[in-house]
């Protein structure tokens, strides 16, 4: 009996790993397909100076649009493009795509906007980043202050010292870094003296409870003070409630990002709102 149900368990297994396996192979082909057929987009959302209330820049997020016109959110394939290396054809668009956007703003007259850009975990592992960006940067013409790069805590959990090389020759680019997610990862804090970041942005898993859990609370608000002792910027993500965004007035956050101010949206979406929510000149 107990043979029998050990092969059937196994042979269980067997097909739900080629099922699985199967439907990544279908998934690749798709993107594969969608990279090429330019079935990507960006969408945009504003970040937000806290004390003078203009808008700062904007996060680059992916989607794609399938041609049946839905849209699939980036949850649902970034992990699958990372798997499969696929991310780093569609990171390179997403780079040179979000910068382009940004130098077209610029061309249209509005004030140099900051264009925050996701790095996968590949990506920042790949031979050519720097080489990547900084050509891009070229081709694009966008001013190297106007990049800023979200990086994650995971991604200098191994090889930290060539993490740091990495990141040093990226800020000689000039181009500014932020840790993306922050709170969430489990690599060790020592990170944020030896590497060259600029900015943490809190994880919205932290801002949700604001208004109600203590927890969050202590948490946000230390975050908040460390990065002032470390002289390091810090946004909060993801603030959907004036409650939320009272707490973080009152602990000093230096930046905001959330639905509350505005949704991820198309860039031809956000131009009047970007014009309008400008720093004066
Ligand atoms: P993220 O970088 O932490 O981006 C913030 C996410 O929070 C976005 O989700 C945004 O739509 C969402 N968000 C912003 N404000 C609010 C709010 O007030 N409430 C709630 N509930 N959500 C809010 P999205 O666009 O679905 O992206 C999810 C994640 O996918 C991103 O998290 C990022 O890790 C990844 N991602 C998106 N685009 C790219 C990309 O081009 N490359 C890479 N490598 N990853 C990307
Ligand atoms: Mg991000
Ligand atoms: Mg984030
Ligand atoms: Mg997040």
């Amino acid at each position: 009996q107990a043979k029998k149900e050990g092969r059937n368990t196994y042979r269980y297994h067997t097909e739900a790993l080629s099922i699985a396996a199967n439907e990544r192979l279908i998934m690749e082909n798709r993107l594969r397909h969608a990279l090429a057929a330019g079935e990507f987009i960006l969408h945009y959302q504003p970040l937000i100076d806290a004390r003078a209330g203009h808008v700062i820049g904007v996060e680059a997020l992916a989607r794609w649009q399938p041609p049946d016109n839905t849209i699939v959110p980036p949850g649902k394939f970034i992990p699958i493009a990372e798997e499969t290396g696929l991310i780093v054809p569609l990171g390179e668009w997403v780079l040179r795509t979000a910068c382009e956007q940004g130098r077209a703003w610029i061309d249209t007259g509005l004030p140099p906007l900051v264009m925050a850009v996701n790095l996968s975990v590949r990506q920042f592992q790949s031979e050519n980043l720097v080489e990547l960006v900084q050509r891009i940067l070229e081709e694009t013409r966008l001013p190297a202050v106007c990049l800023e790069l979200e990086l994650t805590e995971s991604m200098f959990m191994e090889h930290a010292e060539r993490s740091i090389e990495t990141l040093n020759r990226l800020k000689a680019l000039g181009i500014q870094l932020a840790i993306d997610d922050f709170g969430t990862g489990y690599s060790s804090l020592t990170y944020l003296k030896r590497f060259p970041i600029d900015k943490l942005k809190i994880d919205q898993s932290f801002v949700r409870g604001l208004a109600h859990d203590p927890n969050d609370r202590e948490i946000a608000a230390t975050i908040i003070a460390m990065a002032r002792g470390l002289k390091l910027g810090v946004l909060a993500e993801g603030i959907e409630s004036e409650q939320q965004l009272d707490f973080l007035r009152q602990q000093g956050c230096d930046y905001y990002q959330g639905f509350l101010f505005h949704r991820p949206v198309p860039a031809i979406e956000l131009e009047a709102w970007l014009r309008e929510h400008s720093a004066p000149r």
